[in-house]
């Protein structure tokens, strides 16, 4: 009866179709929203590309439908720098989305979608679906902080601080203070002019055809940003972050399989005594950063938990090998997986810091669970969430660029044990308290939600 039930309310309810881009970072976001929308009575369908597909299995309130794209070959391959990757992804896509959404359209008796979402990325989605008439709003994945920078761009051109020169890396950017130019969006090895041109045209399609901006980010850590954007856009922004946590039971997306031995393992380890290393699910390292990684490691005489993808080392395919010497250390002091339940390792009191590439989602996901973050950027938005980890928020502190075995030791055993990071630990503290308050206290889903039903 209760399957009876729900298809009956699903008859009346208004439709949000969705569309996330098909990388980790952007699938969990889509999909929390989506059970955040679903609980406030839209009825939700996610349009997905094959490529990594999200597993219907784990959301049975909603309709999955593929939209069969043909992907040219290595478009998806972490060979092909992340700029052409999401150029071909939207050329690969747009037509396929475009006929999924129109069929999908076709097959509504009586006519129910009252708004589409797409990934901020998929500039040829927005078109296509604003074509077919309908509203779209595109859901920011980065950090406002980084949605400003981008929307800034071509001004950033005209006063000469793109392209980056070497000479100017240090100085401040008059109007996005605290970024210097050093931590503006750069993707190693694709060319400055791809990068612009990618996001010039992410910019123009969502000037031109989005009814909304979403953000999973919220007043407490980036008030200012948003009043900002908010000024600069002539459509509402709504602020509905951090999205993982305003999910009562917030769904696992992981691409691969999570090791949950590790949580055992914290176990037995004392409150706040492990460090959790992690570089998300893309960025990759050089071998010889690699070595240095874990010789520092291996020499703080801290214990760590410590995520290695396979792929995750240059040159390497599989799971990259511990350097000889280094092997004995890992056994007595470390744990190794390939892939973490990072949400529940971040929320166990054994961790006492994250080593992470400052992803915006690893980046919420340590702010909300107060873990003081030790930042190795690696590309893209990386190095503005480190920015604003270290010298905005003060929960955070840096690696520095040239990554060397003891210089990691001794800022390991400085986060770990020193007073430094008693002071980053005690702001991130504080930090999780607002951010628990904002949890408590936000409409801004609610918002939302009326916004859509109101299109
Ligand atoms: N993640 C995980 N297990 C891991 C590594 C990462 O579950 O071992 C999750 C992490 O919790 C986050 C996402 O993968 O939600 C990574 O997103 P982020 O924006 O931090 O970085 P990206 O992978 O996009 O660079």
């Amino acid at each position: 009866p209760m399957a009876r039930d729900d298809q009956v309310y699903d008859a009346v309810r208004r439709r949000v179709v969705l569309f996330p881009l098909p990388f980790q970072g952007h699938i969990s976001p889509m999909l929390h929203l989506a059970e955040l929308l679903h609980a406030r009575g839209l009825a939700v369908t996610v349009l997905h590309t094959d490529f990594n597909a999200p597993d219907p299995a784990r959301h049975p309130e909603f309709a999955f439908v593929p939209i069969r794209e043909t992907l040219p070959d290595g478009a998806a391959s972490p060979e092909t720098d992340i700029v052409a990757q999401l150029l071909a992804l939207n050329g690969a896509c747009e037509a396929p989305f475009r006929e999924a959404l129109a069929s999908l359209l076709l097959s509504q008796r009586p006519p129910d979608v009252a708004c589409v979402v797409v990934d901020g990325q998929w500039y040829t989605a927005l078109g296509a679906a604003s074509g077919l008439g309908l509203p779209v709003l595109t859901l920011r994945t980065e950090s406002a902080a980084t949605f400003r920078s981008m929307l800034a761009f071509p001004r950033l051109r005209d006063a000469g601080y793109l392209p980056i020169k070497e000479e100017r890396l240090d100085e401040l950017v008059a109007e996005l203070e605290p970024l210097r130019a050093r931590d503006l969006i750069r993707i190693d090895g694709s060319d400055e002019d791809a990068l612009r041109g990618f996001i010039a045209r992410v910019a123009d399609a969502m000037r031109v055809s989005a009814s909304g901006v979403v953000l999973n980010t919220f007043d407490a850590i980036e008030g200012l940003e948003l009043a900002k954007i908010q000024d600069e856009l002539s459509c509402p922004a709504f602020a509905v972050g951090p999205l993982h946590r305003m999910c009562r039971a917030p769904a696992e997306h992981s691409l691969h399989e999570p090791d949950r031995g590790c949580l055992a393992w914290l176990d037995a380890h004392p409150p706040r005594s492990v460090l959790y290393v992690s570089l998300g699910s893309v960025a990759s390292v050089d071998p010889a950063v690699f070595e240095e990684m874990a010789w520092g490691l291996a020499s703080s005489g801290v214990p760590f938990l410590w995520v290695v993808r396979p792929g995750s080392v240059h040159g390497t395919e599989g799971t990259p090998r511990m350097p000889d010497g280094v092997g004995e250390e890992v056994r007595s002091r470390g744990k190794v997986v390939t892939w973490a339940p990072q949400r529940e390792v971040l929320a166990h009191e054994a961790i006492g810091a994250f080593w992470s590439h400052c992803g915006w989602n690893s980046t919420l996901e340590s702010v909300c669970e107060g873990v003081p973050v030790l930042a190795q950027p690696c590309f893209a938005d990386q190095t503005v969430n480190a920015r604003y980890l270290t010298h905005q928020w003060g929960v955070g502190l840096e690696l520095g660029d040239v990554i060397e075995r003891a210089t990691v030791a001794e800022t390991v055993r400085m986060m770990m044990t020193g007073k430094e990071g008693d002071r980053v630990r005690e702001r991130a503290r504080q930090l999780k308290l607002q951010a628990d308050q904002c949890v408590a206290t936000s409409l801004a889903i609610d918002d939302l939600a009326q916004y859509m039903l109101s299109m």
